[in-house]
Order: C-alpha cells, then sequence, then structure tokens
C-alpha cells in the first residue's frame, strides 16, 4: 500500500495555503502583504446602489475595469520589486516625487483612492454630517453651505482628469484637489472623504456635465459616517 510522505502532504498544503491567501480567502493581518499580491476589495453595496445618481454601468466598468487595471498594474510592476511586499500606503508614501518610480506611484494610488473613494459614497448617503464633524465643518467652512460650494468649486474646476477632497490638517478641515492619481496623504493631509472626477466616473451618465454628476453625488451619496470614522 502506497502511503503520502508527511513531506509531501506538507508540500500540498503550502500550495494549497499559497492559492488560498492568493485568492483573498486568508487575510494576512500585518502591514505587509508576505509577498501575495494587492487586492481589489468588495465594493460595499451592489453595482446598482447607487442608482439613479450613478448607473451600474458605470460603477460596472468603474469598479471592474478600471480600478482592477491599477491593481493588476501595480501587481505587475512590483512583483520581486522591493515594493513587492509592502502595503498600498507605504507603496505610495515610498514612490511619490521619484520621476523613476511614477509608474507604481500612479497605479498605486489609483488602487488606494478608488478603494477610498467606493467607500466615500453610500447609498442614500449625502445630506448634512453630525457630530464631532459637523463642529468642524462649522469651524471650518462656517457650516455646511460653505463646505458644499468649496467641494462643488474644487471638483468641478480640478483642469481635466483628478480628484476632490475633503481632508484634515491638524484641528482644520480643508478641501484639496489633486491631478491625476495625487494623494494628498503624501503633502502630510488626511483624507476623510473624496469625489473621483476623471471622465471615467460620469461619462456614461452625465456627459460633459460634470457639475451635475458632482452636484448630485454631493447632496444624495457622500458617506458623512466614514468621513467621520477617518477623523
Ligand atoms: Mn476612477
Amino acid at each position: 500500500m502506497k502511503k503520502t510522505s508527511n513531506r509531501t502532504t506538507r508540500r500540498k498544503f503550502l500550495a494549497a495555503s499559497g492559492l488560498a491567501v492568493a485568492m483573498g480567502l486568508i487575510r494576512i493581518p500585518s502591514a505587509t502583504r508576505a509577498g501575495t499580491p494587492i487586492v481589489v476589495p468588495p465594493l460595499p453595496y451592489p453595482e446598482n446602489a447607487l442608482e439613479p445618481v450613478i448607473s451600474a454601468k458605470t460603477i460596472g466598468f468603474h469598479y471592474r475595469k478600471h480600478h482592477r487595471a491599477y491593481v493588476d498594474n501595480l501587481n505587475k510592476l512590483i512583483a520581486g520589486s522591493e515594493h513587492a511586499e509592502a502595503d498600498l500606503e507605504t507603496i505610495i508614501r515610498a514612490t511619490a516625487g521619484k520621476p523613476e518610480k511614477t509608474p507604481i506611484f500612479n497605479n498605486a494610488a489609483q488602487a488606494w483612492n478608488h478603494a477610498f473613494y467606493w467607500k466615500s459614497l453610500a447609498p442614500n448617503g449625502g445630506g448634512v454630517p453630525a457630530g464631532k464633524i459637523a463642529e468642524m465643518v462649522d469651524a471650518s467652512f462656517g457650516g455646511y453651505e460653505g463646505l458644499k460650494k468649496e467641494l462643488q468649486n474644487a471638483a468641478v474646476t480640478q483642469f481635466g482628469s483628478g480628484w476632490a477632497w475633503l481632508v484634515v490638517e491638524g484641528e482644520k478641515l480643508k478641501i484639496v484637489k489633486t491631478p491625476n492619481a495625487e494623494n494628498p496623504l503624501t503633502a502630510g493631509a488626511k483624507p476623510l472623504i473624496v469625489i473621483d472626477v476623471w471622465e471615467h466616473a460620469y461619462y456614461l451618465d452625465y456627459q460633459n456635465r460634470r457639475a451635475d454628476y458632482v452636484a448630485a453625488v454631493i447632496d444624495r451619496l457622500l458617506n458623512w459616517s466614514f468621513a467621520s470614522q477617518n477623523l
């Protein structure tokens, strides 16, 4: 009778567990990824949950094609490199402002920004923030209408592709806009909420009417409890 040796069993187990890690079935509870790929985090709601403000078609392309492409490209770029085991934020900080690292920075930041964007939105979101963040909004913008106006303005005036952010610096809230993949983390600010103003975020639904997309997102989708958690 043939018996599988312990060594073979162990090798099979390691291969299987490695596969499970690669498939995202096992979470690695540390800042490093032990050589596993960066993953696309689950969308926090169904693809049609943000309708009618953002269509399921837009979310489908945006999440399953655009977001995934940044993550796939990043994994190819960092395989076998000094960044192979770092988490996204570490990669972003390590590559920002280094011309020879631009492709890695762009894909890592876009991966981070998109994961953050999905969480910045919620079905039945919008409205006025409550709690500590509301006090900070009053102190920093003279009230919610002031914040809304600045955020809308930043999102609409970002020339070309980019992002409009609510961030906190010290005790003060600020609105900033960033081009392309740029992220306020690298300027020492802590992001609270973001709106994607790349055309792929709204073109299928709003064509050239970016202002309409931004206004609808602010009024109906912004996830203020996520913003509060980030404080
Ligand atoms: Mn996008």
